[in-house]
């Protein structure tokens, strides 16, 4: 039998995002804990759009890295929407403004995982193109999933330029901005490893790299740092650590990493040790 808005109870609000709300919710027959995103129907088409591209890139998904999606409907008002694995430890971003900053171990593992997603991703010719902490999900296991394709793109056999200005302008490669240079062997994918090298930054470091603590980002300074400055880089840690954000973090996006050789970096290898 198919769920719908009638069998789910609300029991908190998780989250605001553009255009609809993601709710705490419980299967009144089987008790179960879900998660679900409401996008109102009546709103913006931008948004409508997006949440028919999420649905549509979910439905093709089945990975332990990638938020599970239990089904969708559309309620009779018009809303859509989408019933989700719940991941009650929140997003990447609330643990680091909770627990504060992550360790070089906790962030091998964590690394892993969000590559083990992203070749998951990429070996199905989906882009994310909005990795950063808050769309990273978190569970008391300290399970990380990729969540939010609202701004996703499959990719297609021609080759795609995909260089719309979507997703989250601070985590935008190089490439992103200026194809013409940065992207010799331009394939998108590898946007995300760099999108994932920041995040991985930002959760050691308490900050975002390209900017000083507490400092909110503008658009055109972000620009020009991402575009013309040397990458950011490590201030402290391992040689592993450093070597990984580097091999994430090469502005010609042809000589970045990609997931599965990613994978294969010694620094990976440290979340296995514990
Ligand atoms: P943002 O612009 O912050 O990325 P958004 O419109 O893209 O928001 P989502 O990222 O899908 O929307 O969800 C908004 C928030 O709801 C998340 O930041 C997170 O706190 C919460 N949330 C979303 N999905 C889940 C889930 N499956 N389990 C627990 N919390 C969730
Ligand atoms: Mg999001």
């Amino acid at each position: 039998t198919t769920t719908t808005a009638a069998d789910l109870e609300k029991l908190q609000v998780l989250g605001h995002g553009n255009g609809g709300t993601v709710y705490k919710v419980r299967h009144k027959h089987t008790s179960a804990i879900y998660a679900l995103k409401v996008v109102h129907g009546d709103g913006d088409p931008t948004v409508r759009r997006q949440v028919f591209r999420e649905i549509e890139i979910l439905r093709r998904t089945d990975s332990p890295f990638v938020v599970q999606c239990h089904g969708m409907f559309e309620k009779p008002c018009g809303d859509i929407a989408i019933l989700m694995e719940y991941m009650d430890s929140g997003t990447l971003d609330s643990v680091l403004k909770g627990r504060g900053k992550f360790s070089e171990r906790s962030l091998a593992g964590v690394a892993k995982q969000v590559l083990n997603g992203l070749n998951y991703l990429h070996s199905h010719k989906i882009v994310h193109r909005d990795i950063k902490p808050s769309n990273l999900l978190v569970n008391n296991k300290m399970e990380v999933k990729i969540a939010d394709f609202g701004v996703s793109k499959i990719m297609c056999r021609t080759l795609d330029p995909c260089n719309s200005y979507v997703g989250t302008c601070a985590y935008m490669s190089p490439e992103r901005f200026d194809p013409d240079t940065y992207g010799a062997n331009y394939n998108g994918y590898a946007a995300d490893i760099w999108s994932l090298g920041l995040t991985l930054m930002e959760l050691y470091m308490g900050h975002f790299p390209f900017l000083p603590p507490g400092q909110r980002p503008d658009w055109a300074t972000l620009m020009c740092a991402i575009c013309f400055g040397e990458p950011p880089s490590l201030p402290e840690g391992s040689e592993k650590f450093r070597s990984f954000i580097e091999c994430c973090l090469q502005k010609d996006s042809g000589k970045r990493w990609s997931a599965s050789q990613l994978l294969t970096h010694p620094f990976v290898s440290i979340s296995n040790s514990n």
